[in-house]
């Protein structure tokens, strides 16, 4: 049902045509300079640089005098990616494509600069696909990988627990690679890097046979959610929930392999429901108790979505409406109570927001910074839209997440400080020294990178 449709039917017609101007600013473009995807970061002055070829990188990285900062789709809100000074951008997307599928491993070479969303399809075609894709798929393979992109599922690992190779080009200019038959011990420091390492051109994926999955979508009660999940998350290959502020409702995301022929998909419209949550907001946040029952109304007539599908087709949406995300791996054990905890500060101090908070699990990996390294975690994550202040994730909620052992996801909010970080990973300091030797005149490093690494200007 379309969103205006929703409103009229709730007796809220004057809401429905403030809706299109909040969509256009929310999608507005930046004056100049190289920005991320929420614009929350100030626009860059550093030149975006797009060598074609591996010799071109080389020169790039061999002749510029400052910072030399990877990108790939600039879907992080930490500020990876600026260069300062005399520094700049490097932008991969020549480096796109599968080079080499091995169909007897169910691994293949994939260019680094490569989106998701392009090789999802050209590795169908060879009867393979990623075992799991998080909420969307725009980003590039390097990008995605480089700060531990996940999607949700017991016994799933994120994106970069896949790679089972990578070359890069280092500071010096030189082609290293990391594999099973190359540098195979420092394969688990590559993983998750962060673009500190070198710049990578090729990485090999770990696959899975093409498959298609039986996706569910239902509203519950949120109690019955949380009580529910840890079974959830091991009946299901993939369970989610995104609890809707204010509601006392859930969505719950299912998504399990079946072998059923496929169903038609209905248009995307999870971000017309963002936005009628934003109309409730917008001209009820200080009645809650109107806000509740008309979010609940609203609600009775969301559409349920039962349909199957390719996996990398359903897995992964298209958002549409900017936000801000702060997003916390945390130890399960702990992790639904902390939900419960920021769930109840901001029902009680922030009628501003709207946006549904995400519960997802990924399971363990071996990757030196990866948030899951060493076991499972479940991450809890708050939003906020694009215009709104966000200070109160830093102020208010970041600091539950910490309290409870939580590790950030790198591409999202976080005020993680390097001394943080070293409790946090056991292979911080080892990993800090990889890249020192890789890179000892900290070509790769902006100020962010610095202060994170105890390097000094
Ligand atoms: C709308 C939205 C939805 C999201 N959903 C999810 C989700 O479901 N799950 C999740 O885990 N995250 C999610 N994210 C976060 C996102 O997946 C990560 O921030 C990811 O890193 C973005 O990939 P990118 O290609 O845009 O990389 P960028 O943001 O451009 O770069 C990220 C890092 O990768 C490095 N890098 C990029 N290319 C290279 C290269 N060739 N060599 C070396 N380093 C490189 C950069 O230097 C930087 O350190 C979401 C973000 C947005 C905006």
């Amino acid at each position: 049902m379309q969103r205006r449709q929703i409103l009229k039917a709730l007796g809220l017609s004057a809401f429905a045509s403030s809706l299109s101007g909040a969509s256009s600013q929310a999608s507005s473009t930046a004056a100049s300079g190289w920005q991320n995807w929420s614009k929350s970061l100030p626009a860059s002055k550093a030149p975006v640089e797009s060598p074609q070829t591996t010799a071109d990188l080389i020169r790039l990285i061999q002749t510029t005098q400052g910072a030399v900062r990877p990108v790939g789709s600039g879907h992080s809100w930490t500020p990876l990616v600026p260069a300062d000074g005399d520094g700049k951008i490097v932008r991969l997307d020549a480096f796109n494509g599968v080079r080499s599928v091995d169909k007897s491993t169910q691994t293949a070479w994939l260019g680094a600069g490569a989106r998701l969303k392009d090789l999802s399809p050209a590795l169908a075609e060879q009867g393979l696909a990623f075992r799991n894709l998080g909420d969307i798929d725009v980003q590039s393979l390097a990008g995605a990988t480089s700060t531990a992109t996940h999607g949700t599922g017991q016994n799933l690992p994120c994106l970069a627990a896949e790679i089972k190779g990578l070359k890069l080009i280092t500071a010096a200019g030189e082609e290293m690679e990391f594999s099973a038959s190359s540098n195979a011990d420092l394969l688990p420091a590559a993983q998750v890097a962060l673009g500190t390492l070198g710049v990578l051109t090729e990485i090999q994926m770990q696959l899975v046979p093409r498959h298609k999955l039986h996706r569910r979508v239902q509203f519950l009660p949120y109690a019955q959610v949380l009580e529910e999940a840890p079974s959830l998350w091991q009946k299901h290959r993939n369970f989610e929930f995104f609890y809707i502020p204010f509601s006392g409702t859930a969505m719950v995301i299912t998504h399990d392999e079946t072998e059923a022929p496929a169903s038609p998909r209905a248009s995307d419209e999870s971000d017309d429901g963002v936005m009628q949550l934003k109309a409730l907001r917008d001209y009820l946040g200080w009645f809650p108790f109107l806000r509740k029952r008309l979010l609940g109304a609203a609600i009775a007539n969301a559409p349920e979505e039962n349909i199957i599908g390719e996996s990398w087709q359903l897995l992964a949406s298209a958002r549409n409406v900017h936000f801000n995300e702060m997003e916390y791996h945390l130890p399960p054990d702990v992790a639904l109570d902390v939900l419960q905890e920021v769930r109840h500060w901001i029902e009680r101090e922030r009628a501003d927001v709207f946006f549904p908070f995400e519960c997802r699990m990924t399971a363990g990996d071996s990757a030196w910074l990866s948030p899951f390294n060493a076991g499972p975690r479940i991450s809890v994550a708050v939003h906020t839209h694009a215009p709104d202040a966000y200070d109160f994730l830093f102020s208010k909620i970041e600091p539950i997440f910490q309290r409870a052992g939580g590790r950030p996801h790198w591409g999202k909010l976080n005020s993680l400080t390097g001394a943080q970080a070293r409790a946090l990973y056991p292979k911080f300091d080892d990993f800090a020294r990889l890249r020192q030797q890789l890179d000892p005149e900290h070509r790769f490093l902006n100020p962010y990178l610095r202060e994170l690494f105890g390097v000094s200007a």
